[in-house]
């Protein structure tokens, strides 16, 4: 059957007979695959347009080939072998990256890391944890909370995601205030670089040796390395949790809350702030947050912290005139904060959604948030235009913002355009960046020279550098705008 493909209109040519033997004798048969039905099943990641072009009958971009790696040996032969035929080689976790990442927009092949799924080690007397990253983040929790530890790591894609998805999209769980992003949480790592040589750093609580290599992977999205090993920080349990919630009349009160609670180093597990649109599309209208700003805290570990923690918590929301909303709507949170159901509700009848996070200094953070909403509102066809605080360090926050409309005379892509570049340059504006968690994939990567200014062309000569035949994930974070 033939689907309109949306990107990879110039493939890569090398020969695919030749290399579908050489590829075999690397994984062996079972672990290669051009089929059709594979071929259109790894033609997408979770761009939330994809769902538009899945109904109208397009994919996003297809590879020649689908492998499955079950050791690191293998991934080095193979990138010794593309750097021979000049293959486009794509990492590929779960595919549930919303920016296009994981799509091979030049063909080639894609490396599903799924077989390498093995929990190797656990230390106790260290807190670590040494993972396979093709393995699933809910599986990881499971098995980590079966034998009473938590890595902490929870995004709302954690059923549909993997640890080198996290490391190469440098992404962000619910509970990040108290348990870190992922670049927090990992020790050392084993990686291949795109020629062929397999790297492994040590496991130190610190080290003070020269640049930290570990920090130019994180957040690479699959261009510098196919990161294969983590060994990663974990945490007993905890003990308590508190369930702490408030209403505030305006967003600057809920705001100024939660950076007088970071200042204080508490730090809730869980804390969100929802704009009064958010507040009744997740929470209803009843009368103690009607038109307000909801504002969730999850204090959780030892049980006198957690005590102290949720004192401090109420006090300082108290002090900044919050309505106490009790439990109940935490325990809703808990309930519904999987559920992403609007997408497949709205899709078939015409109505583009998407979200958007950026992230900011607390000095520009309420008018960066006033800003981007009405600059979204401005595009023609937006119906909502929403946002919440999803993550709070004390130094500023990441806001996520929701947009949804119908083109009016645009194409479905062109009216997303349209909202993406007016919330990036808002974003840009007002000193923020452009990313807070989900990475720069496609999507973004027209925004590249913005966020990074002088410090760009150093980063394209580190890719040049490790990639010299730019066969790793080409077409992502160094080449401007994808047509
Ligand atoms: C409903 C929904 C909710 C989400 N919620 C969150 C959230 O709460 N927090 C958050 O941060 N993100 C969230 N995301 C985004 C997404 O889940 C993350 O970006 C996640 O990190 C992607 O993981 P993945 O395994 O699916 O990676 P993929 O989408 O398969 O790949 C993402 C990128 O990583 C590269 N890659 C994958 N594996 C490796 C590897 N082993 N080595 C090197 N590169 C690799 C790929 O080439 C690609 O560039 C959400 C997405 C959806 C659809």
């Amino acid at each position: 059957m033939d689907f309109e493909v949306v990107y990879n209109k110039k493939s890569a040519e090398f020969d695919k007979t030749k290399l579908a033997k050489k590829l075999i004798a690397i994984f062996g048969e079972a672990n290669v695959s051009q089929k059709e039905i594979d071929i259109l099943s790894y033609s997408k990641d979770f761009i939330l347009l994809s769902a538009r072009w899945t109904l109208d009958g397009k994919v996003a971009a297809k590879p020649d080939f689908i492998v499955w790696p079950t050791s690191a040996k293998q991934i080095s032969d193979l990138l010794i072998l593309a750097n021979k035929v000049k293959v486009p080689i794509v990492p590929f976790g779960a595919g549930s990256g919303v920016v296009g990442g994981a799509l091979p927009i030049l063909g080639g092949v894609i490396v599903d890391m799924k077989k390498m799924d093995k929990l190797l080690e656990i230390n106790d007397q260290n807190l670590t944890a040494t993972i396979q990253t093709g393995k699933n983040g809910m599986n990881i929790e499971r098995d980590l909370n079966n034998k009473g530890y938590t890595l902490g790591h929870i995004p709302q894609s954690i059923f549909t995601s993997t640890l080198g998805g996290y490391l190469a999209h440098k992404a962000a769980g619910q509970f990040s205030t108290k348990y870190g992003k992922i670049e927090d949480m990992i020790i050392s790592f084993e990686a291949v670089l795109p020629t062929g040589e397999i790297i492994k750093s040590k496991a130190a609580p610190r080290t003070s040796v020269g640049p930290q290599v570990d920090k130019l992977l994180i957040g690479s999205e699959g261009t510098l390395a196919i990161i294969t090993e983590a060994t990663v920080r974990i945490w007993p349990q905890p003990e308590k949790r508190a369930l702490v919630s408030f209403a505030f009349e305006k967003m600057e009160d809920a705001l100024n809350s939660v950076r007088e609670i970071l200042r204080k180093q508490v730090y809730p597990a869980v804390v969100r702030i929802y704009d009064s649109d958010e507040t009744e599309r997740h929470f209803g209208s009843e009368k103690n947050y009607k038109d307000r700003c909801m504002t969730i805290f999850v204090c959780e570990g030892d049980t006198d912290v957690v005590a102290l923690e949720e004192k401090v918590t109420k006090q300082i929301c108290l002090k900044n005139f919050g309505i106490d909303c009790g439990e109940a709507p935490v325990e809703h949170w808990f309930e519904t904060r999987f559920n992403v159901s609007e997408i497949s509700k709205y899709t078939p009848i015409g109505v583009i959604v998407d979200t958007i996070e950026v992230a900011i200094m607390w000095d520009g953070a309420a008018n960066l948030y006033y800003e981007t909403i009405k600059a979204m509102k401005k595009v023609p066809g937006v119906v909502t235009a929403t946002g919440y605080v999803s993550h709070a360090y004390p130094q500023g926050v990441g806001f996520y913002f929701s947009f949804s409309g119908v083109p009016d005379k645009q194409s479905p892509e062109g009216f997303s355009k349209a909202v993406w570049d007016i919330t990036m340059e808002s974003t840009v504006k007002s000193g923020g960046s452009i990313a807070h968690h989900h990475g720069v994939g496609v999507v973004r990567s027209a925004w590249m020279e913005a966020e990074w200014g002088s410090i760009m062309p150093l980063l394209k000569k580190i890719k040049k550098a490790l990639d010299p035949k730019n066969i790793l994930n080409p077409g992502k974070l160094y080449d401007g705008p994808i047509e």
